[in-house]
């Protein structure tokens, strides 16, 4: 054969073969040694390798379709304190039949095990670290970025989407939103859009601020988005609660996105007409002491607004903390202890229509 008619043949043998993936049965799914085949459910552990003693483990269930089609991954519990996205994961795990499904759903149950068993905010107890800072991770860093690490091979690295399920920590009164964040790339930035509005949560937020680089990523949805899988971050749940509302929220959203991708039958339930945020701030705390706040989670707050106050562990006034500027406040602090550098509140400005 001459190279040119050699190479049409294995053009046409690819084709062949691309074209069956897509129309036809799912193939298997090997995770942490486990292989699930097609049309089957498998639940088990994947090892974050130990260093000085301490590894620990990051429960999953692999939901693989008969048929082929999109692999989404569904991640709960990186702060482990917010319990509604870990407990919508375990019910939906009950919902979606493998024999019905087109492609394969990969769910992280509890990200940050160490911290789920602490009951910790924030950080694991093992490092002090919050694992939503340190993707992309190091495989040979703290338990913190180890995990990572394994989420960014074993998750990020074998779905096309992710929904990356947060909720207001232990400590933050929140109301539901979506990070939808800007890629720069318009026709990525359409499709994570696109989830966002999927997802239905009622509040959007606009944005751009997350770096560029990889190595810095920091946040399990931008690092998605750095290695071109769509991604958001949802935000369904508050205070360390588990009241039927939020986990309904979680339920509702995951189930609007598969339809949204085509994997389960219906039509996804999009928000019909979400706020959309163009501009947000965290205000962090100059002081170590207690914060009172003077404004509740949903509320308008006016620019220099005051929503909260600090006092010291002697109950002396220390500060009145405003409102950096007009909008809608999305989270506020809603137990007493506040450290300095972390967080007491978050406000997004409402774009104008
Ligand atoms: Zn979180």
């Amino acid at each position: 054969m001459s190279r040119r008619k050699s190479f049409a043949v294995l053009i046409g043998l690819l084709l062949v073969v691309c074209l069956g993936i897509a129309a036809g049965a799912g193939d298997d799914f090997v995770i942490g040694g486990t292989r699930v085949k097609a049309g089957r459910a498998a639940s088990g552990l994947l090892a974050v390798p130990g260093k000085d003693g301490a590894g620990t483990e990051i429960p999953y269930t692999v939901i693989n379709g008969a048929k082929a089609g999109k692999g989404l991954a569904l991640v709960a519990g990186v702060h482990p304190y917010e319990y509604p996205p870990i407990l919508a994961l375990y019910r939906l795990k009950t919902m979606i039949d493998p024999k019905a499904l087109r492609g394969t759903v990969l769910m992280v149950h509890i990200a940050n095990l160490p911290s789920f068993k602490k009951r910790t905010i924030y950080y694991g107890p093992d490092d002090w670290k919050n694992l939503n800072r340190v993707f992309p991770g190091d495989a040979g860093g703290t338990m913190s970025q180890r995990i990572a690490a394994v989420i960014n091979k074993e998750v990020v690295g074998r779905s096309d989407a992710l929904l990356d399920m947060h909720c207001g920590d232990g400590n933050e009164a929140l109301i539901p939103y979506t990070y939808w964040m800007i890629s720069g790339d318009k026709a990525f930035d359409a499709k994570t859009r696109d989830l966002a509005l999927a997802f239905g949560l009622p509040h959007i937020i606009i944005d751009e601020t997350r770096g560029r680089d990889l190595k810095q990523s920091k946040y399990l949805g931008n690092t998605a988005i750095l290695q071109g899988k769509p991604a958001i971050t949802t935000e369904a749940g508050f205070l360390g609660r588990t009241d039927e509302e939020s986990v309904a929220l979680n339920v509702r959203g995951v189930l609007s996105v598969l339809r949204h991708l085509g994997m389960i039958a219906g039509a996804p339930e999009p928000a019909a007409d979400p706020v959309w945020i163009d501009k947000y701030e965290v205000v962090y705390s100059k002081w170590s002491g207690l914060f009172t706040p003077r404004a509740e989670k949903g509320w308008y707050v006016k620019e220099g607004q005051v929503v909260g106050t600090v006092t010291d562990y002697l109950g002396v006034w220390k500060e009145d903390v405003k409102a950096p500027f007009t909008g809608i406040l999305l989270y506020v602090i809603g137990t007493p202890p506040c450290n300095e550098g972390e967080p007491l509140f978050e406000v997004g400005r409402v774009k104008e229509k």
